[in-house]
């Protein structure tokens, strides 16, 4: 049942936020993938969307503000045993935590992130985000945002990432079949997910609207053709790109091993006397 899989905390969450659509993706993956609670660690930054591992039965790790994706690296790094998550906002996301982004889409860790985009700070009351669209009017942009919204699926594309897709949290099916596709990818996964703020940017009838899903014949193993893709339509929906490639536990324990030499400890030590 997907109730094995909540923590039996009550979301906070303002009705019809569409991190509920999330949160009901992650836990019916996790429940398709059938790995234990006791396996499972989940790693969050700070923000609306940040709340969702407290509301799913496993290890959860709260960090700060940007910093999901590091630790969730580190804690694959020191088990790769654990199925690790981590979950953030676009803010959290691609603003303060950028510059983590891009280098963990580059190391390919075999661990999954969920973007929740809701193209503002919601948590803060709706200010500006680095996904809001070029002149758009918040509490912070009284006239206007001056920078064009950036795409996270292109950076994440761009970076080198082996599994990328966008889902919509008002397509349940479609979001359900991509988190568990992207919980199942082993390397690192990107997962951007449209997910309004209803109380403070909705954007859900647009959404609706404008959402399409990617062609039938889209190449995904094809990165190129997955840029020229998300590039020619901000709100495409369903799988990108995939790709089978060493992950970073891997490319670690190939570091280990070389590193440990003819494992000669005393002819090791004489080097340095
Ligand atoms: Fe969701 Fe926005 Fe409410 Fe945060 S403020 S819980 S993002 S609707």
């Amino acid at each position: 049942m997907p109730e094995d899989f909540k923590s039996g905390v009550p979301p906070v969450w303002c009705a019809g936020c569409g991190d509920y659509g999330a949160l009901d993706a992650v836990v019916r993956g996790l429940q398709a993938i059938g790995k234990p609670p006791e396996e499972v660690v989940m790693v969050a930054g700070i923000g609306c969307a940040s709340r969702l591992p407290g509301y799913v039965k496993g290890f959860r790790l709260h960090t700060v503000h940007g910093r999901a994706l590091p630790a969730a690296t580190g804690v694959k790094a020191a088990n790769p045993d654990l199925l690790v998550l981590a979950v953030t906002g676009d803010g959290d996301g691609v603003a303060i935590g950028g510059n983590h982004f891009l280098h963990t889409m580059a190391r390919n860790p075999d661990i999954t992130h969920i973007l929740l985009d809701n193209s503002v700070y919601g948590m803060t009351r709706g200010q500006a985000s680095p996904t809001s669209p070029l002149g758009l009017q918040t509490r912070s942009t009284p006239y206007g945002t001056l920078d064009r919204g950036i795409d996270p699926v292109v950076i994440a594309l761009s970076a080198g990432a082996t599994f990328v897709a966008r889902g919509f949290a008002g397509d349940i099916k479609g979001l359900r079949t991509l988190t568990e596709a992207a919980l199942r990818h082993e390397g690192v996964a990107f997962l951007h997910v449209l997910s309004p703020c209803v109380t403070f940017r909705d954007t859900t009838k647009e959404l609706r609207a404008a959402a399409s899903t990617l062609s039938e014949d889209h190449d995904t193993s094809s990165r190129s053709a997955a840029i020229a893709a998300a590039m020619a339509d901000p709100h495409g929906l369903g799988l990108y790109y995939v790709e089978d490639a060493p992950t970073l536990e891997e490319n670690l324990q190939a570091v280990r091993s070389a590193a440990r030499g003819p494992g000669d400890l005393g002819e090791l030590l004489a080097r340095f006397q």
